[in-house]
């Protein structure tokens, strides 16, 4: 079975990991520090807090930026749902804004035209978190503006989409956001395991991400209600999460960072492969518009209208023949949770027509040339 993705762990990575087991710190020690630095330094961010996973930095974002009960916050229905469960947590409500069928990343026209209602009815978002779906930069220029004239912070969800790039700067610099989120599950473009990272360039956002990862703890004196009690002394003044990372896992994370720039070159390769590999198949990729490096966490095409077979039986046929294909995303909005909460079929019309006709090929740089052939020649077995 060819995976639709896999981690690549070289032998410096194992190398990198053995140095930490064999060091006196494996968590809460330097190697989080460097890890964290590598990657502010490449996105060209200010801050950035590691933490114990994709899902726990959209947390303590939210957490940051004092969403809470009575908030609302607008994120895209083709995700992981996790872009969503984040307002979730800390009691503030979701909505969605529908998808451009080309990048399948959020419409500017839906969010601006949602935003002109939106502030009639007077019930304007607090947070956007746009998606760039499977590495594609949303077009930050235009939802920045809109933040400005909306008044809404912008937390991107960039968990498909280090090493990408935005009008020549790197996906993470937060030039047209307040914070950026990262993950590092095995699957997306470099991997700590289980792991998460939020970028930002403000000061005291920085200093709350780190207050909300561990417990809300703090032992700076200038942070505390009264004097300390001595150099044992700390002090609870929010409520926290153990959401740390291990100095194990950064280990893997910075020895992974180092090949950063290979990894997406390597996808990009792959891409422009099965772009040249389908043309002709009724089929369409994803859309990268101009002025943006895709990090390609994901090869999505849609299967174009009138062809003799349906998305599920191309899946099941790919599937039978070894290729391990998958469908990204289940319109987040249909999830039963999410019904329950009064959405449903019909709400976001783009992104439940895209539902029914994506599928997600293969793409992993550790891939050879010769699987990508091997994919297409499935496909066109699978559409004959
Ligand atoms: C993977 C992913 C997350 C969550 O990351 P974890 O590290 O698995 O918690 C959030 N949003 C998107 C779009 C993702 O793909």
């Amino acid at each position: 079975m060819i995976p639709y993705g896999r981690q690549w762990i070289d032998e410096a990575d194992i190398e990198a990991v053995n140095e930490v087991l064999r060091s006196d710190w494996i968590t809460q020690g330097p190697a989080i520090e460097r890890f964290e630095r590598m990657v502010a330094e490449r996105c060209g961010a200010a801050h950035a807090v590691a933490v114990s996973s994709g899902t726990a930095a959209l947390h303590i974002a939210c957490l940051a930026f004092g969403l809470g009960p009575g908030s609302l916050l607008w994120t895209s229905p083709n995700t992981f749902v996790a872009s969503a469960n984040c307002a979730r947590y800390v009691g503030a409500d979701v909505d969605f804004v529908d998808i451009d069928p080309r990048t399948f990343n959020m419409s500017v026209q839906a969010l601006e035209r949602r935003l002109e209602y939106a502030e009639k009815a007077g019930r304007l978002p607090d947070v956007v978190v746009p998606v760039h779906f499977g590495g594609a930069s949303c077009d930050m220029e235009q939802i920045a503006r809109l933040a400005e004239r909306y008044g809404f912070t912008v937390i991107e969800d960039a968990s498909h989409a280090i090493g990408g790039c935005y009008r020549d700067r790197p996906v993470g610099s937060c030039a047209f956001s307040a914070a950026v989120v990262f993950s590092f599950h095995p699957v997306k473009i470099v991997t700590t395991g289980e792991g998460g990272m939020v970028l930002t360039n403000d000061d005291d956002v920085a200093e709350r991400l780190r207050l909300f990862r561990t417990h809300g703890i703090t032992r700076d004196p200038s942070r505390m209600s009264g004097a300390s009690e001595g150099p044992w002394y700390y002090e609870q003044i929010e409520l926290g999460y153990n959401y740390r990372i291990t100095d194990i896992q950064a280990a893997l994370g910075a020895s992974q960072m180092a090949r950063l720039d290979a990894f997406v070159e390597r996808r990009n390769a792959l891409a422009a492969r099965y772009a040249a590999a389908l043309e002709g198949f009724p089929v369409t990729p994803q859309v990268v518009d101009d002025g943006r490096l895709s990090a390609y966490h994901l090869y999505v095409v849609t299967l174009d209208e009138g062809t003799g077979i349906g998305r599920a039986e191309l899946f099941e046929s790919l599937r039978a023949a070894g290729i391990g294909v998958n469908v990204h995303y289940i319109p987040v909005h249909l999830q039963p949770y999410y019904r329950d909460l009064g959405f449903g079929p019909g709400d976001f019309p783009v992104a439940e027509r895209y539902y029914e006709r994506a599928i997600t090929l293969p793409l992993f740089p550790a891939m050879a040339d010769e699987d990508v052939e091997t994919v297409v020649r499935a496909v066109a077995t699978a559409l004959a």
